[in-house]
C-alpha cells in the first residue's frame, strides 16, 4: 500500500469519528513551499493551510485534494473547542514521571498512539459542560522529558504520518478499540485556568 492509501484509509476511519483533520507538512519538507521552508523549523508538525483552526476538513473528497497537492503530507488532529478534543504529549522518561504525579498515578484507558522518539500522545474529550470552554496549553518539563497539555489553537500529528526521523506515528490504543474518554476534573481545570502555562518542573522526587 502507498503512503498515500494509507493516509486516505485511516482518514476514512477518522472521519467516522468526526475529527477535524487538517494537513501537516511532509516530515523531510519534500514537496513544500519554498515560502513554508522558510518560515518552518518543525518539518513534520506544522499545519500547513490557512485557517486550518477554524475550517473543518469533514470529507474524504478534500484529503484527496490534499494529497494531490502534498503527496508526503502529515495528517494532523484539530484540537480545542471547535472541534471537542484535547491532547496531552508525554514525552520521554522525564514526561511520563511528571504525568504520574499529575495524574495521581491514575492509567487512563482512552485513544493513545506512540510518537517517535520514545513518547506518547492520549487523547481526551472535552467534557459536554465544558463545551465552548477554552483549553489552554500547559507544559512542564524537567531534565529527562516533557508533558504538554494541547488544545486551543494547535493540532495533534496523527497516526501514519511519519515523524522527522523517519519513523511512523502508530496507535496504542485506536478509536476503533475504546471509547475516547472524557478529560478528567484535573485537566479541564488546568487548562481551563491556565494563559498557556509554560512551567519548567524542577525536583519532581
Ligand atoms: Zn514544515
Amino acid at each position: 500500500m502507498t503512503y498515500c492509501e494509507k493516509i486516505i484509509q485511516s482518514c476514512e476511519k477518522y472521519l467516522k469519528f468526526n475529527f477535524w483533520l487538517t494537513p501537516v507538512c511532509s516530515f523531510d519538507h519534500e514537496g513544500m513551499s519554498e515560502q513554508h521552508m522558510v518560515k518552518c523549523n518543525s518539518p513534520g508538525k506544522a499545519a500547513i493551510l490557512k485557517g486550518w483552526k477554524t475550517i473543518p476538513c469533514t470529507s474524504i473528497y478534500t484529503i484527496q485534494k490534499w494529497l494531490e497537492r502534498f503527496p508526503k503530507m502529515n495528517i494532523g488532529l484539530v484540537l480545542g473547542k471547535n472541534s471537542g478534543y484535547i491532547a496531552v504529549d508525554i514525552d520521554l522518561k522525564g514526561g511520563e514521571k511528571i504525568f504520574e504525579i499529575l495524574s495521581g498515578g491514575i492509567k487512563y484507558h482512552t485513544w493513545s498512539y506512540r510518537t517517535p522518539g520514545d513518547g506518547r500522545r492520549l487523547i481526551f474529550k472535552i467534557p459536554k459542560q465544558n463545551e465552548g470552554c477554552i483549553f489552554n496549553r500547559c507544559q512542564f518539563e524537567n531534565e529527562d522529558g516533557e508533558c504538554t497539555f494541547m488544545g486551543q489553537g494547535q493540532q495533534s500529528v496523527l497516526p501514519p504520518s511519519v515523524h522527522y526521523t523517519g519513523e511512523e506515528y502508530s496507535w496504542i490504543v485506536s478509536p476503533e478499540e475504546c471509547k475516547c474518554l472524557d478529560a478528567p476534573k484535573w485537566i479541564v481545570e488546568m487548562m481551563i485556568n491556565s494563559e498557556d502555562i509554560n512551567t519548567t518542573y524542577d525536583g519532581l522526587d
